[in-house]
């Protein structure tokens, strides 16, 4: 991967002498893999040149993705400078965390409006489609990338991409969960285990390094890391190189060079493997791989992105406080939010209401003199029932207690002091990690008899056949997809008849798309499963088999009984021509045939039994 930097400077664009070397302006990074595709991050002052670049050289600006990590002035201030935006014809697609209540294009359009800027966004020549993530994965062609919310005063993204066999992370606008941390000492623990995991083994990490550790005490709750740090979760976390980024503004290029240097020193002395240096405008920097790895080890296990508004629910939190200080400061933040707030005083009215309103969140007070929120967290913890158990609880407290947190359920802790603004951002991160839901399909009306009608035909359950696989093949091969199956719902499952392409014989009907077909008795067609609210977070399509398209067919028995589909399906977003569904439709009909003569060839006594 190549990756050159266009902007290595935070907070607002700082040109002139004494910056001239690590450079002035404000993130912004291009990256190419070797195939090509072009990824950038963040879109501050430094996306003016690249912009202009990628203009004057044709084709290799027309088509791109630009990630945000959040919508602070420094890190979109060139989006309504990047020309590729202009150019009628170009396509971009433009990735940003989802905010509660204002999406990503809303946002970025706030800093066009006609008191701050003489264009609209509606004046972008390119197409352009927006995308709205959470904390989870996405595939931008041949990079795989998982996302990571960020401890800063604003929701943001990290960003980990894996192509060409490597890993860069971007990690921008970050803040030590512990403060002790910030010196470069402490242990590694809770949330900062959890960012520490996020940024394990990258060959390249581009870190957040605005202060050193002697300035961080004036500068707590601001949002961003100290060097020391940086450091300190490298080698933790065992990342190759580190480029430092978003030097401050009242930094110049002689303290940098001192920084590095003493920086230097002492990984020598420790005999430390890890490589760190100064990112600076205009560097290029080509990631390769030493060996090649499994460049997937960190997508997998991670819940979805979503990137278009999952169903609409009132949310609310459930606060168990007893300081009034505390209190006003919390339900003013959540309010805020357009989040409703209810109070609890004990494990016991906490678990009802847990049942009850199904919160997204519950917010405990940890005061052992007057409140023991570890045991109130405790005693909701063992109550919880499957599809709870990703209730977020979070403890607030002075200080924090990870051993005692994890063994009583504490998903994150609320170190006092805090502002108003620093707990907006962190309920919207807890919030926001656990609202990805996929849709069920609904049980038909006539599923009794549905399922008789299934089991009369006496096929679930019997060995694979030719004269289904024969069908199978060729709608894979008519319509060029990977998977093409007969799939039968049953009660709880769906089981494949014929499975051309994939290993399994059945997953559960909750997550199956054919399940929907069943209901809706027609024809279902799903381009691009990411950008389909009731497909966009299944685990079939978050993970393997990592379903993008499908397109299924109604099994319909003579009774009118729906049983299930011949359905295609592709790991990429695509459509089908009505040529293509009445074909498919055709290869259906045969399916169905074949259901019925198997029925009446069989002996009885090979029969599976229902
Ligand atoms: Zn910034
Ligand atoms: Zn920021």
């Amino acid at each position: 991967m190549r990756v050159q930097f266009w902007g290595t400077r935070g907070s607002i664009a700082k040109p002139g002498p004494s910056t001239a070397r690590y450079g002035g302006n404000t993130s912004c990074i291009e990256i190419r893999s070797r195939a090509g595709t072009l990824i950038i991050l963040d879109c501050g002052t430094g996306a003016h040149p690249l912009g202009q670049r990628l203009v004057s050289a044709g084709a290799s600006g027309r088509r791109g993705h630009l990630l945000i990590s959040h919508t602070h002035w420094d890190h979109i201030q060139g989006l309504p400078f990047f020309a590729p935006l202009f150019v009628p014809g170009n396509e971009w697609d433009i990735y940003g965390p989802k905010g509660l209540g204002q999406s990503l294009r809303e946002a970025l359009a706030g800093q066009m409006q006609y008191t701050y800027f003489p264009i609209t966004p509606e004046q972008f020549g390119a197409t352009i489609r927006y995308h709205d993530l959470v904390e989870g994965g996405l595939e931008i062609d041949d990079v795989k990338i998982s996302t990571h919310y960020l401890n800063h005063p604003a929701l943001t993204l990290g960003y980990r991409l894996h192509g060409d066999g490597v890993a860069v992370v971007y990690s921008c606008d970050h803040e030590p969960h512990s403060r002790t941390l910030a010196t470069g000492r402490g242990e590694i623990v809770g949330q900062d285990r959890r960012y520490a995991e996020f940024i394990s083994g990258a060959d390249l990490l581009i870190h957040d390094a605005q202060y050193i550790a002697e300035e961080y005490p004036a500068k707590i709750g601001w949002g961003h890391s100290t060097v020391e740090y940086a450091i300190r979760m490298g080698q933790h976390a065992q990342v190759k190189t580190i480029a430092l980024t978003h030097h401050d503004p009242l930094r110049d290029d002689d303290f940098i060079d001192r920084m590095l240097e003493s920086i230097r020193a002492k990984l020598e002395e420790g005999a430390s493997p890890l490589k760190i240096f100064a990112a600076s405008e205009g560097q290029v920097v080509e990631v390769e791989s030493p060996i090649s790895k499994d460049s997937d080890h960190h997508t997998t296990g991670f819940q979805a992105k979503t990137p278009i508004e999952p169903a609409l629910v009132e949310r609310s939190v459930l606060l168990g406080t007893v300081d009034a200080n505390i209190t006003a400061i919390l339900s003013e933040a959540i309010r805020a939010e357009g989040i409703r707030v209810r109070f609890v005083s004990d494990g016991g009215a906490a678990r009802k209401l847990i049942a009850q309103d199904r919160p997204s969140l519950v917010m405990l007070e940890h005061d052992l003199p007057r409140i023991d929120g570890l045991e109130i967290c405790w005693a909701i913890r063992t109550e919880l029932v499957a599809d709870e158990s990703k209730l977020p609880i979070v403890l607030v407290a002075a200080h924090e207690d990870p051993q005692a947190g994890l063994a009583a359920g504490v998903t994150d802790w609320l170190v006092k002091p805090f502002t108003t603004s620093y707990v907006r951002t962190k309920v919207r991160a807890w919030i926001l990690r656990t609202a990805c839901h996929w849709m069920k399909a609904s049980i038909p009306e006539d599923e009794d008899r549905r399922l008789t009608s299934l089991r009369e035909l006496r096929i679930l359950d019997t060995d694979p056949e030719e004269r289904f696989d024969r069908i199978t093949r060729l709608a894979a091969a008519v319509f060029d997809v990977p998977i093409a199956l007969v799939s039968l719902v049953d009660k709880d499952r769906q089981w494949f008849k014929s499975c051309y392409g994939i290993g399994a014989k059945e997953t559960p009907r909750e997550v199956s798309f054919c399940a929907h077909v069943v209901y809706n008795r027609e024809t279902m067609l799903v381009s691009d499963a990411l950008m389909d609210p009731r497909f966009a977070d299944n685990p079939l399509v978050v993970s393997e088999p990592r379903i993008r398209f499908y397109a299924g067919c109604p099994l319909l028995l003579a009774d009118g009984s729906c049983v299930g589909t011949l359905c295609l399906v592709d790991t990429r977003a695509r459509s089908l021509s009505g040529t293509d569904v009445g074909l498919l439709q055709d290869l259906r009909d045969l399916a169905v045939q074949e259901l019925y003569r198997m029925n009446i060839l069989k002996p009885l006594s090979q029969r599976a039994s229902p």
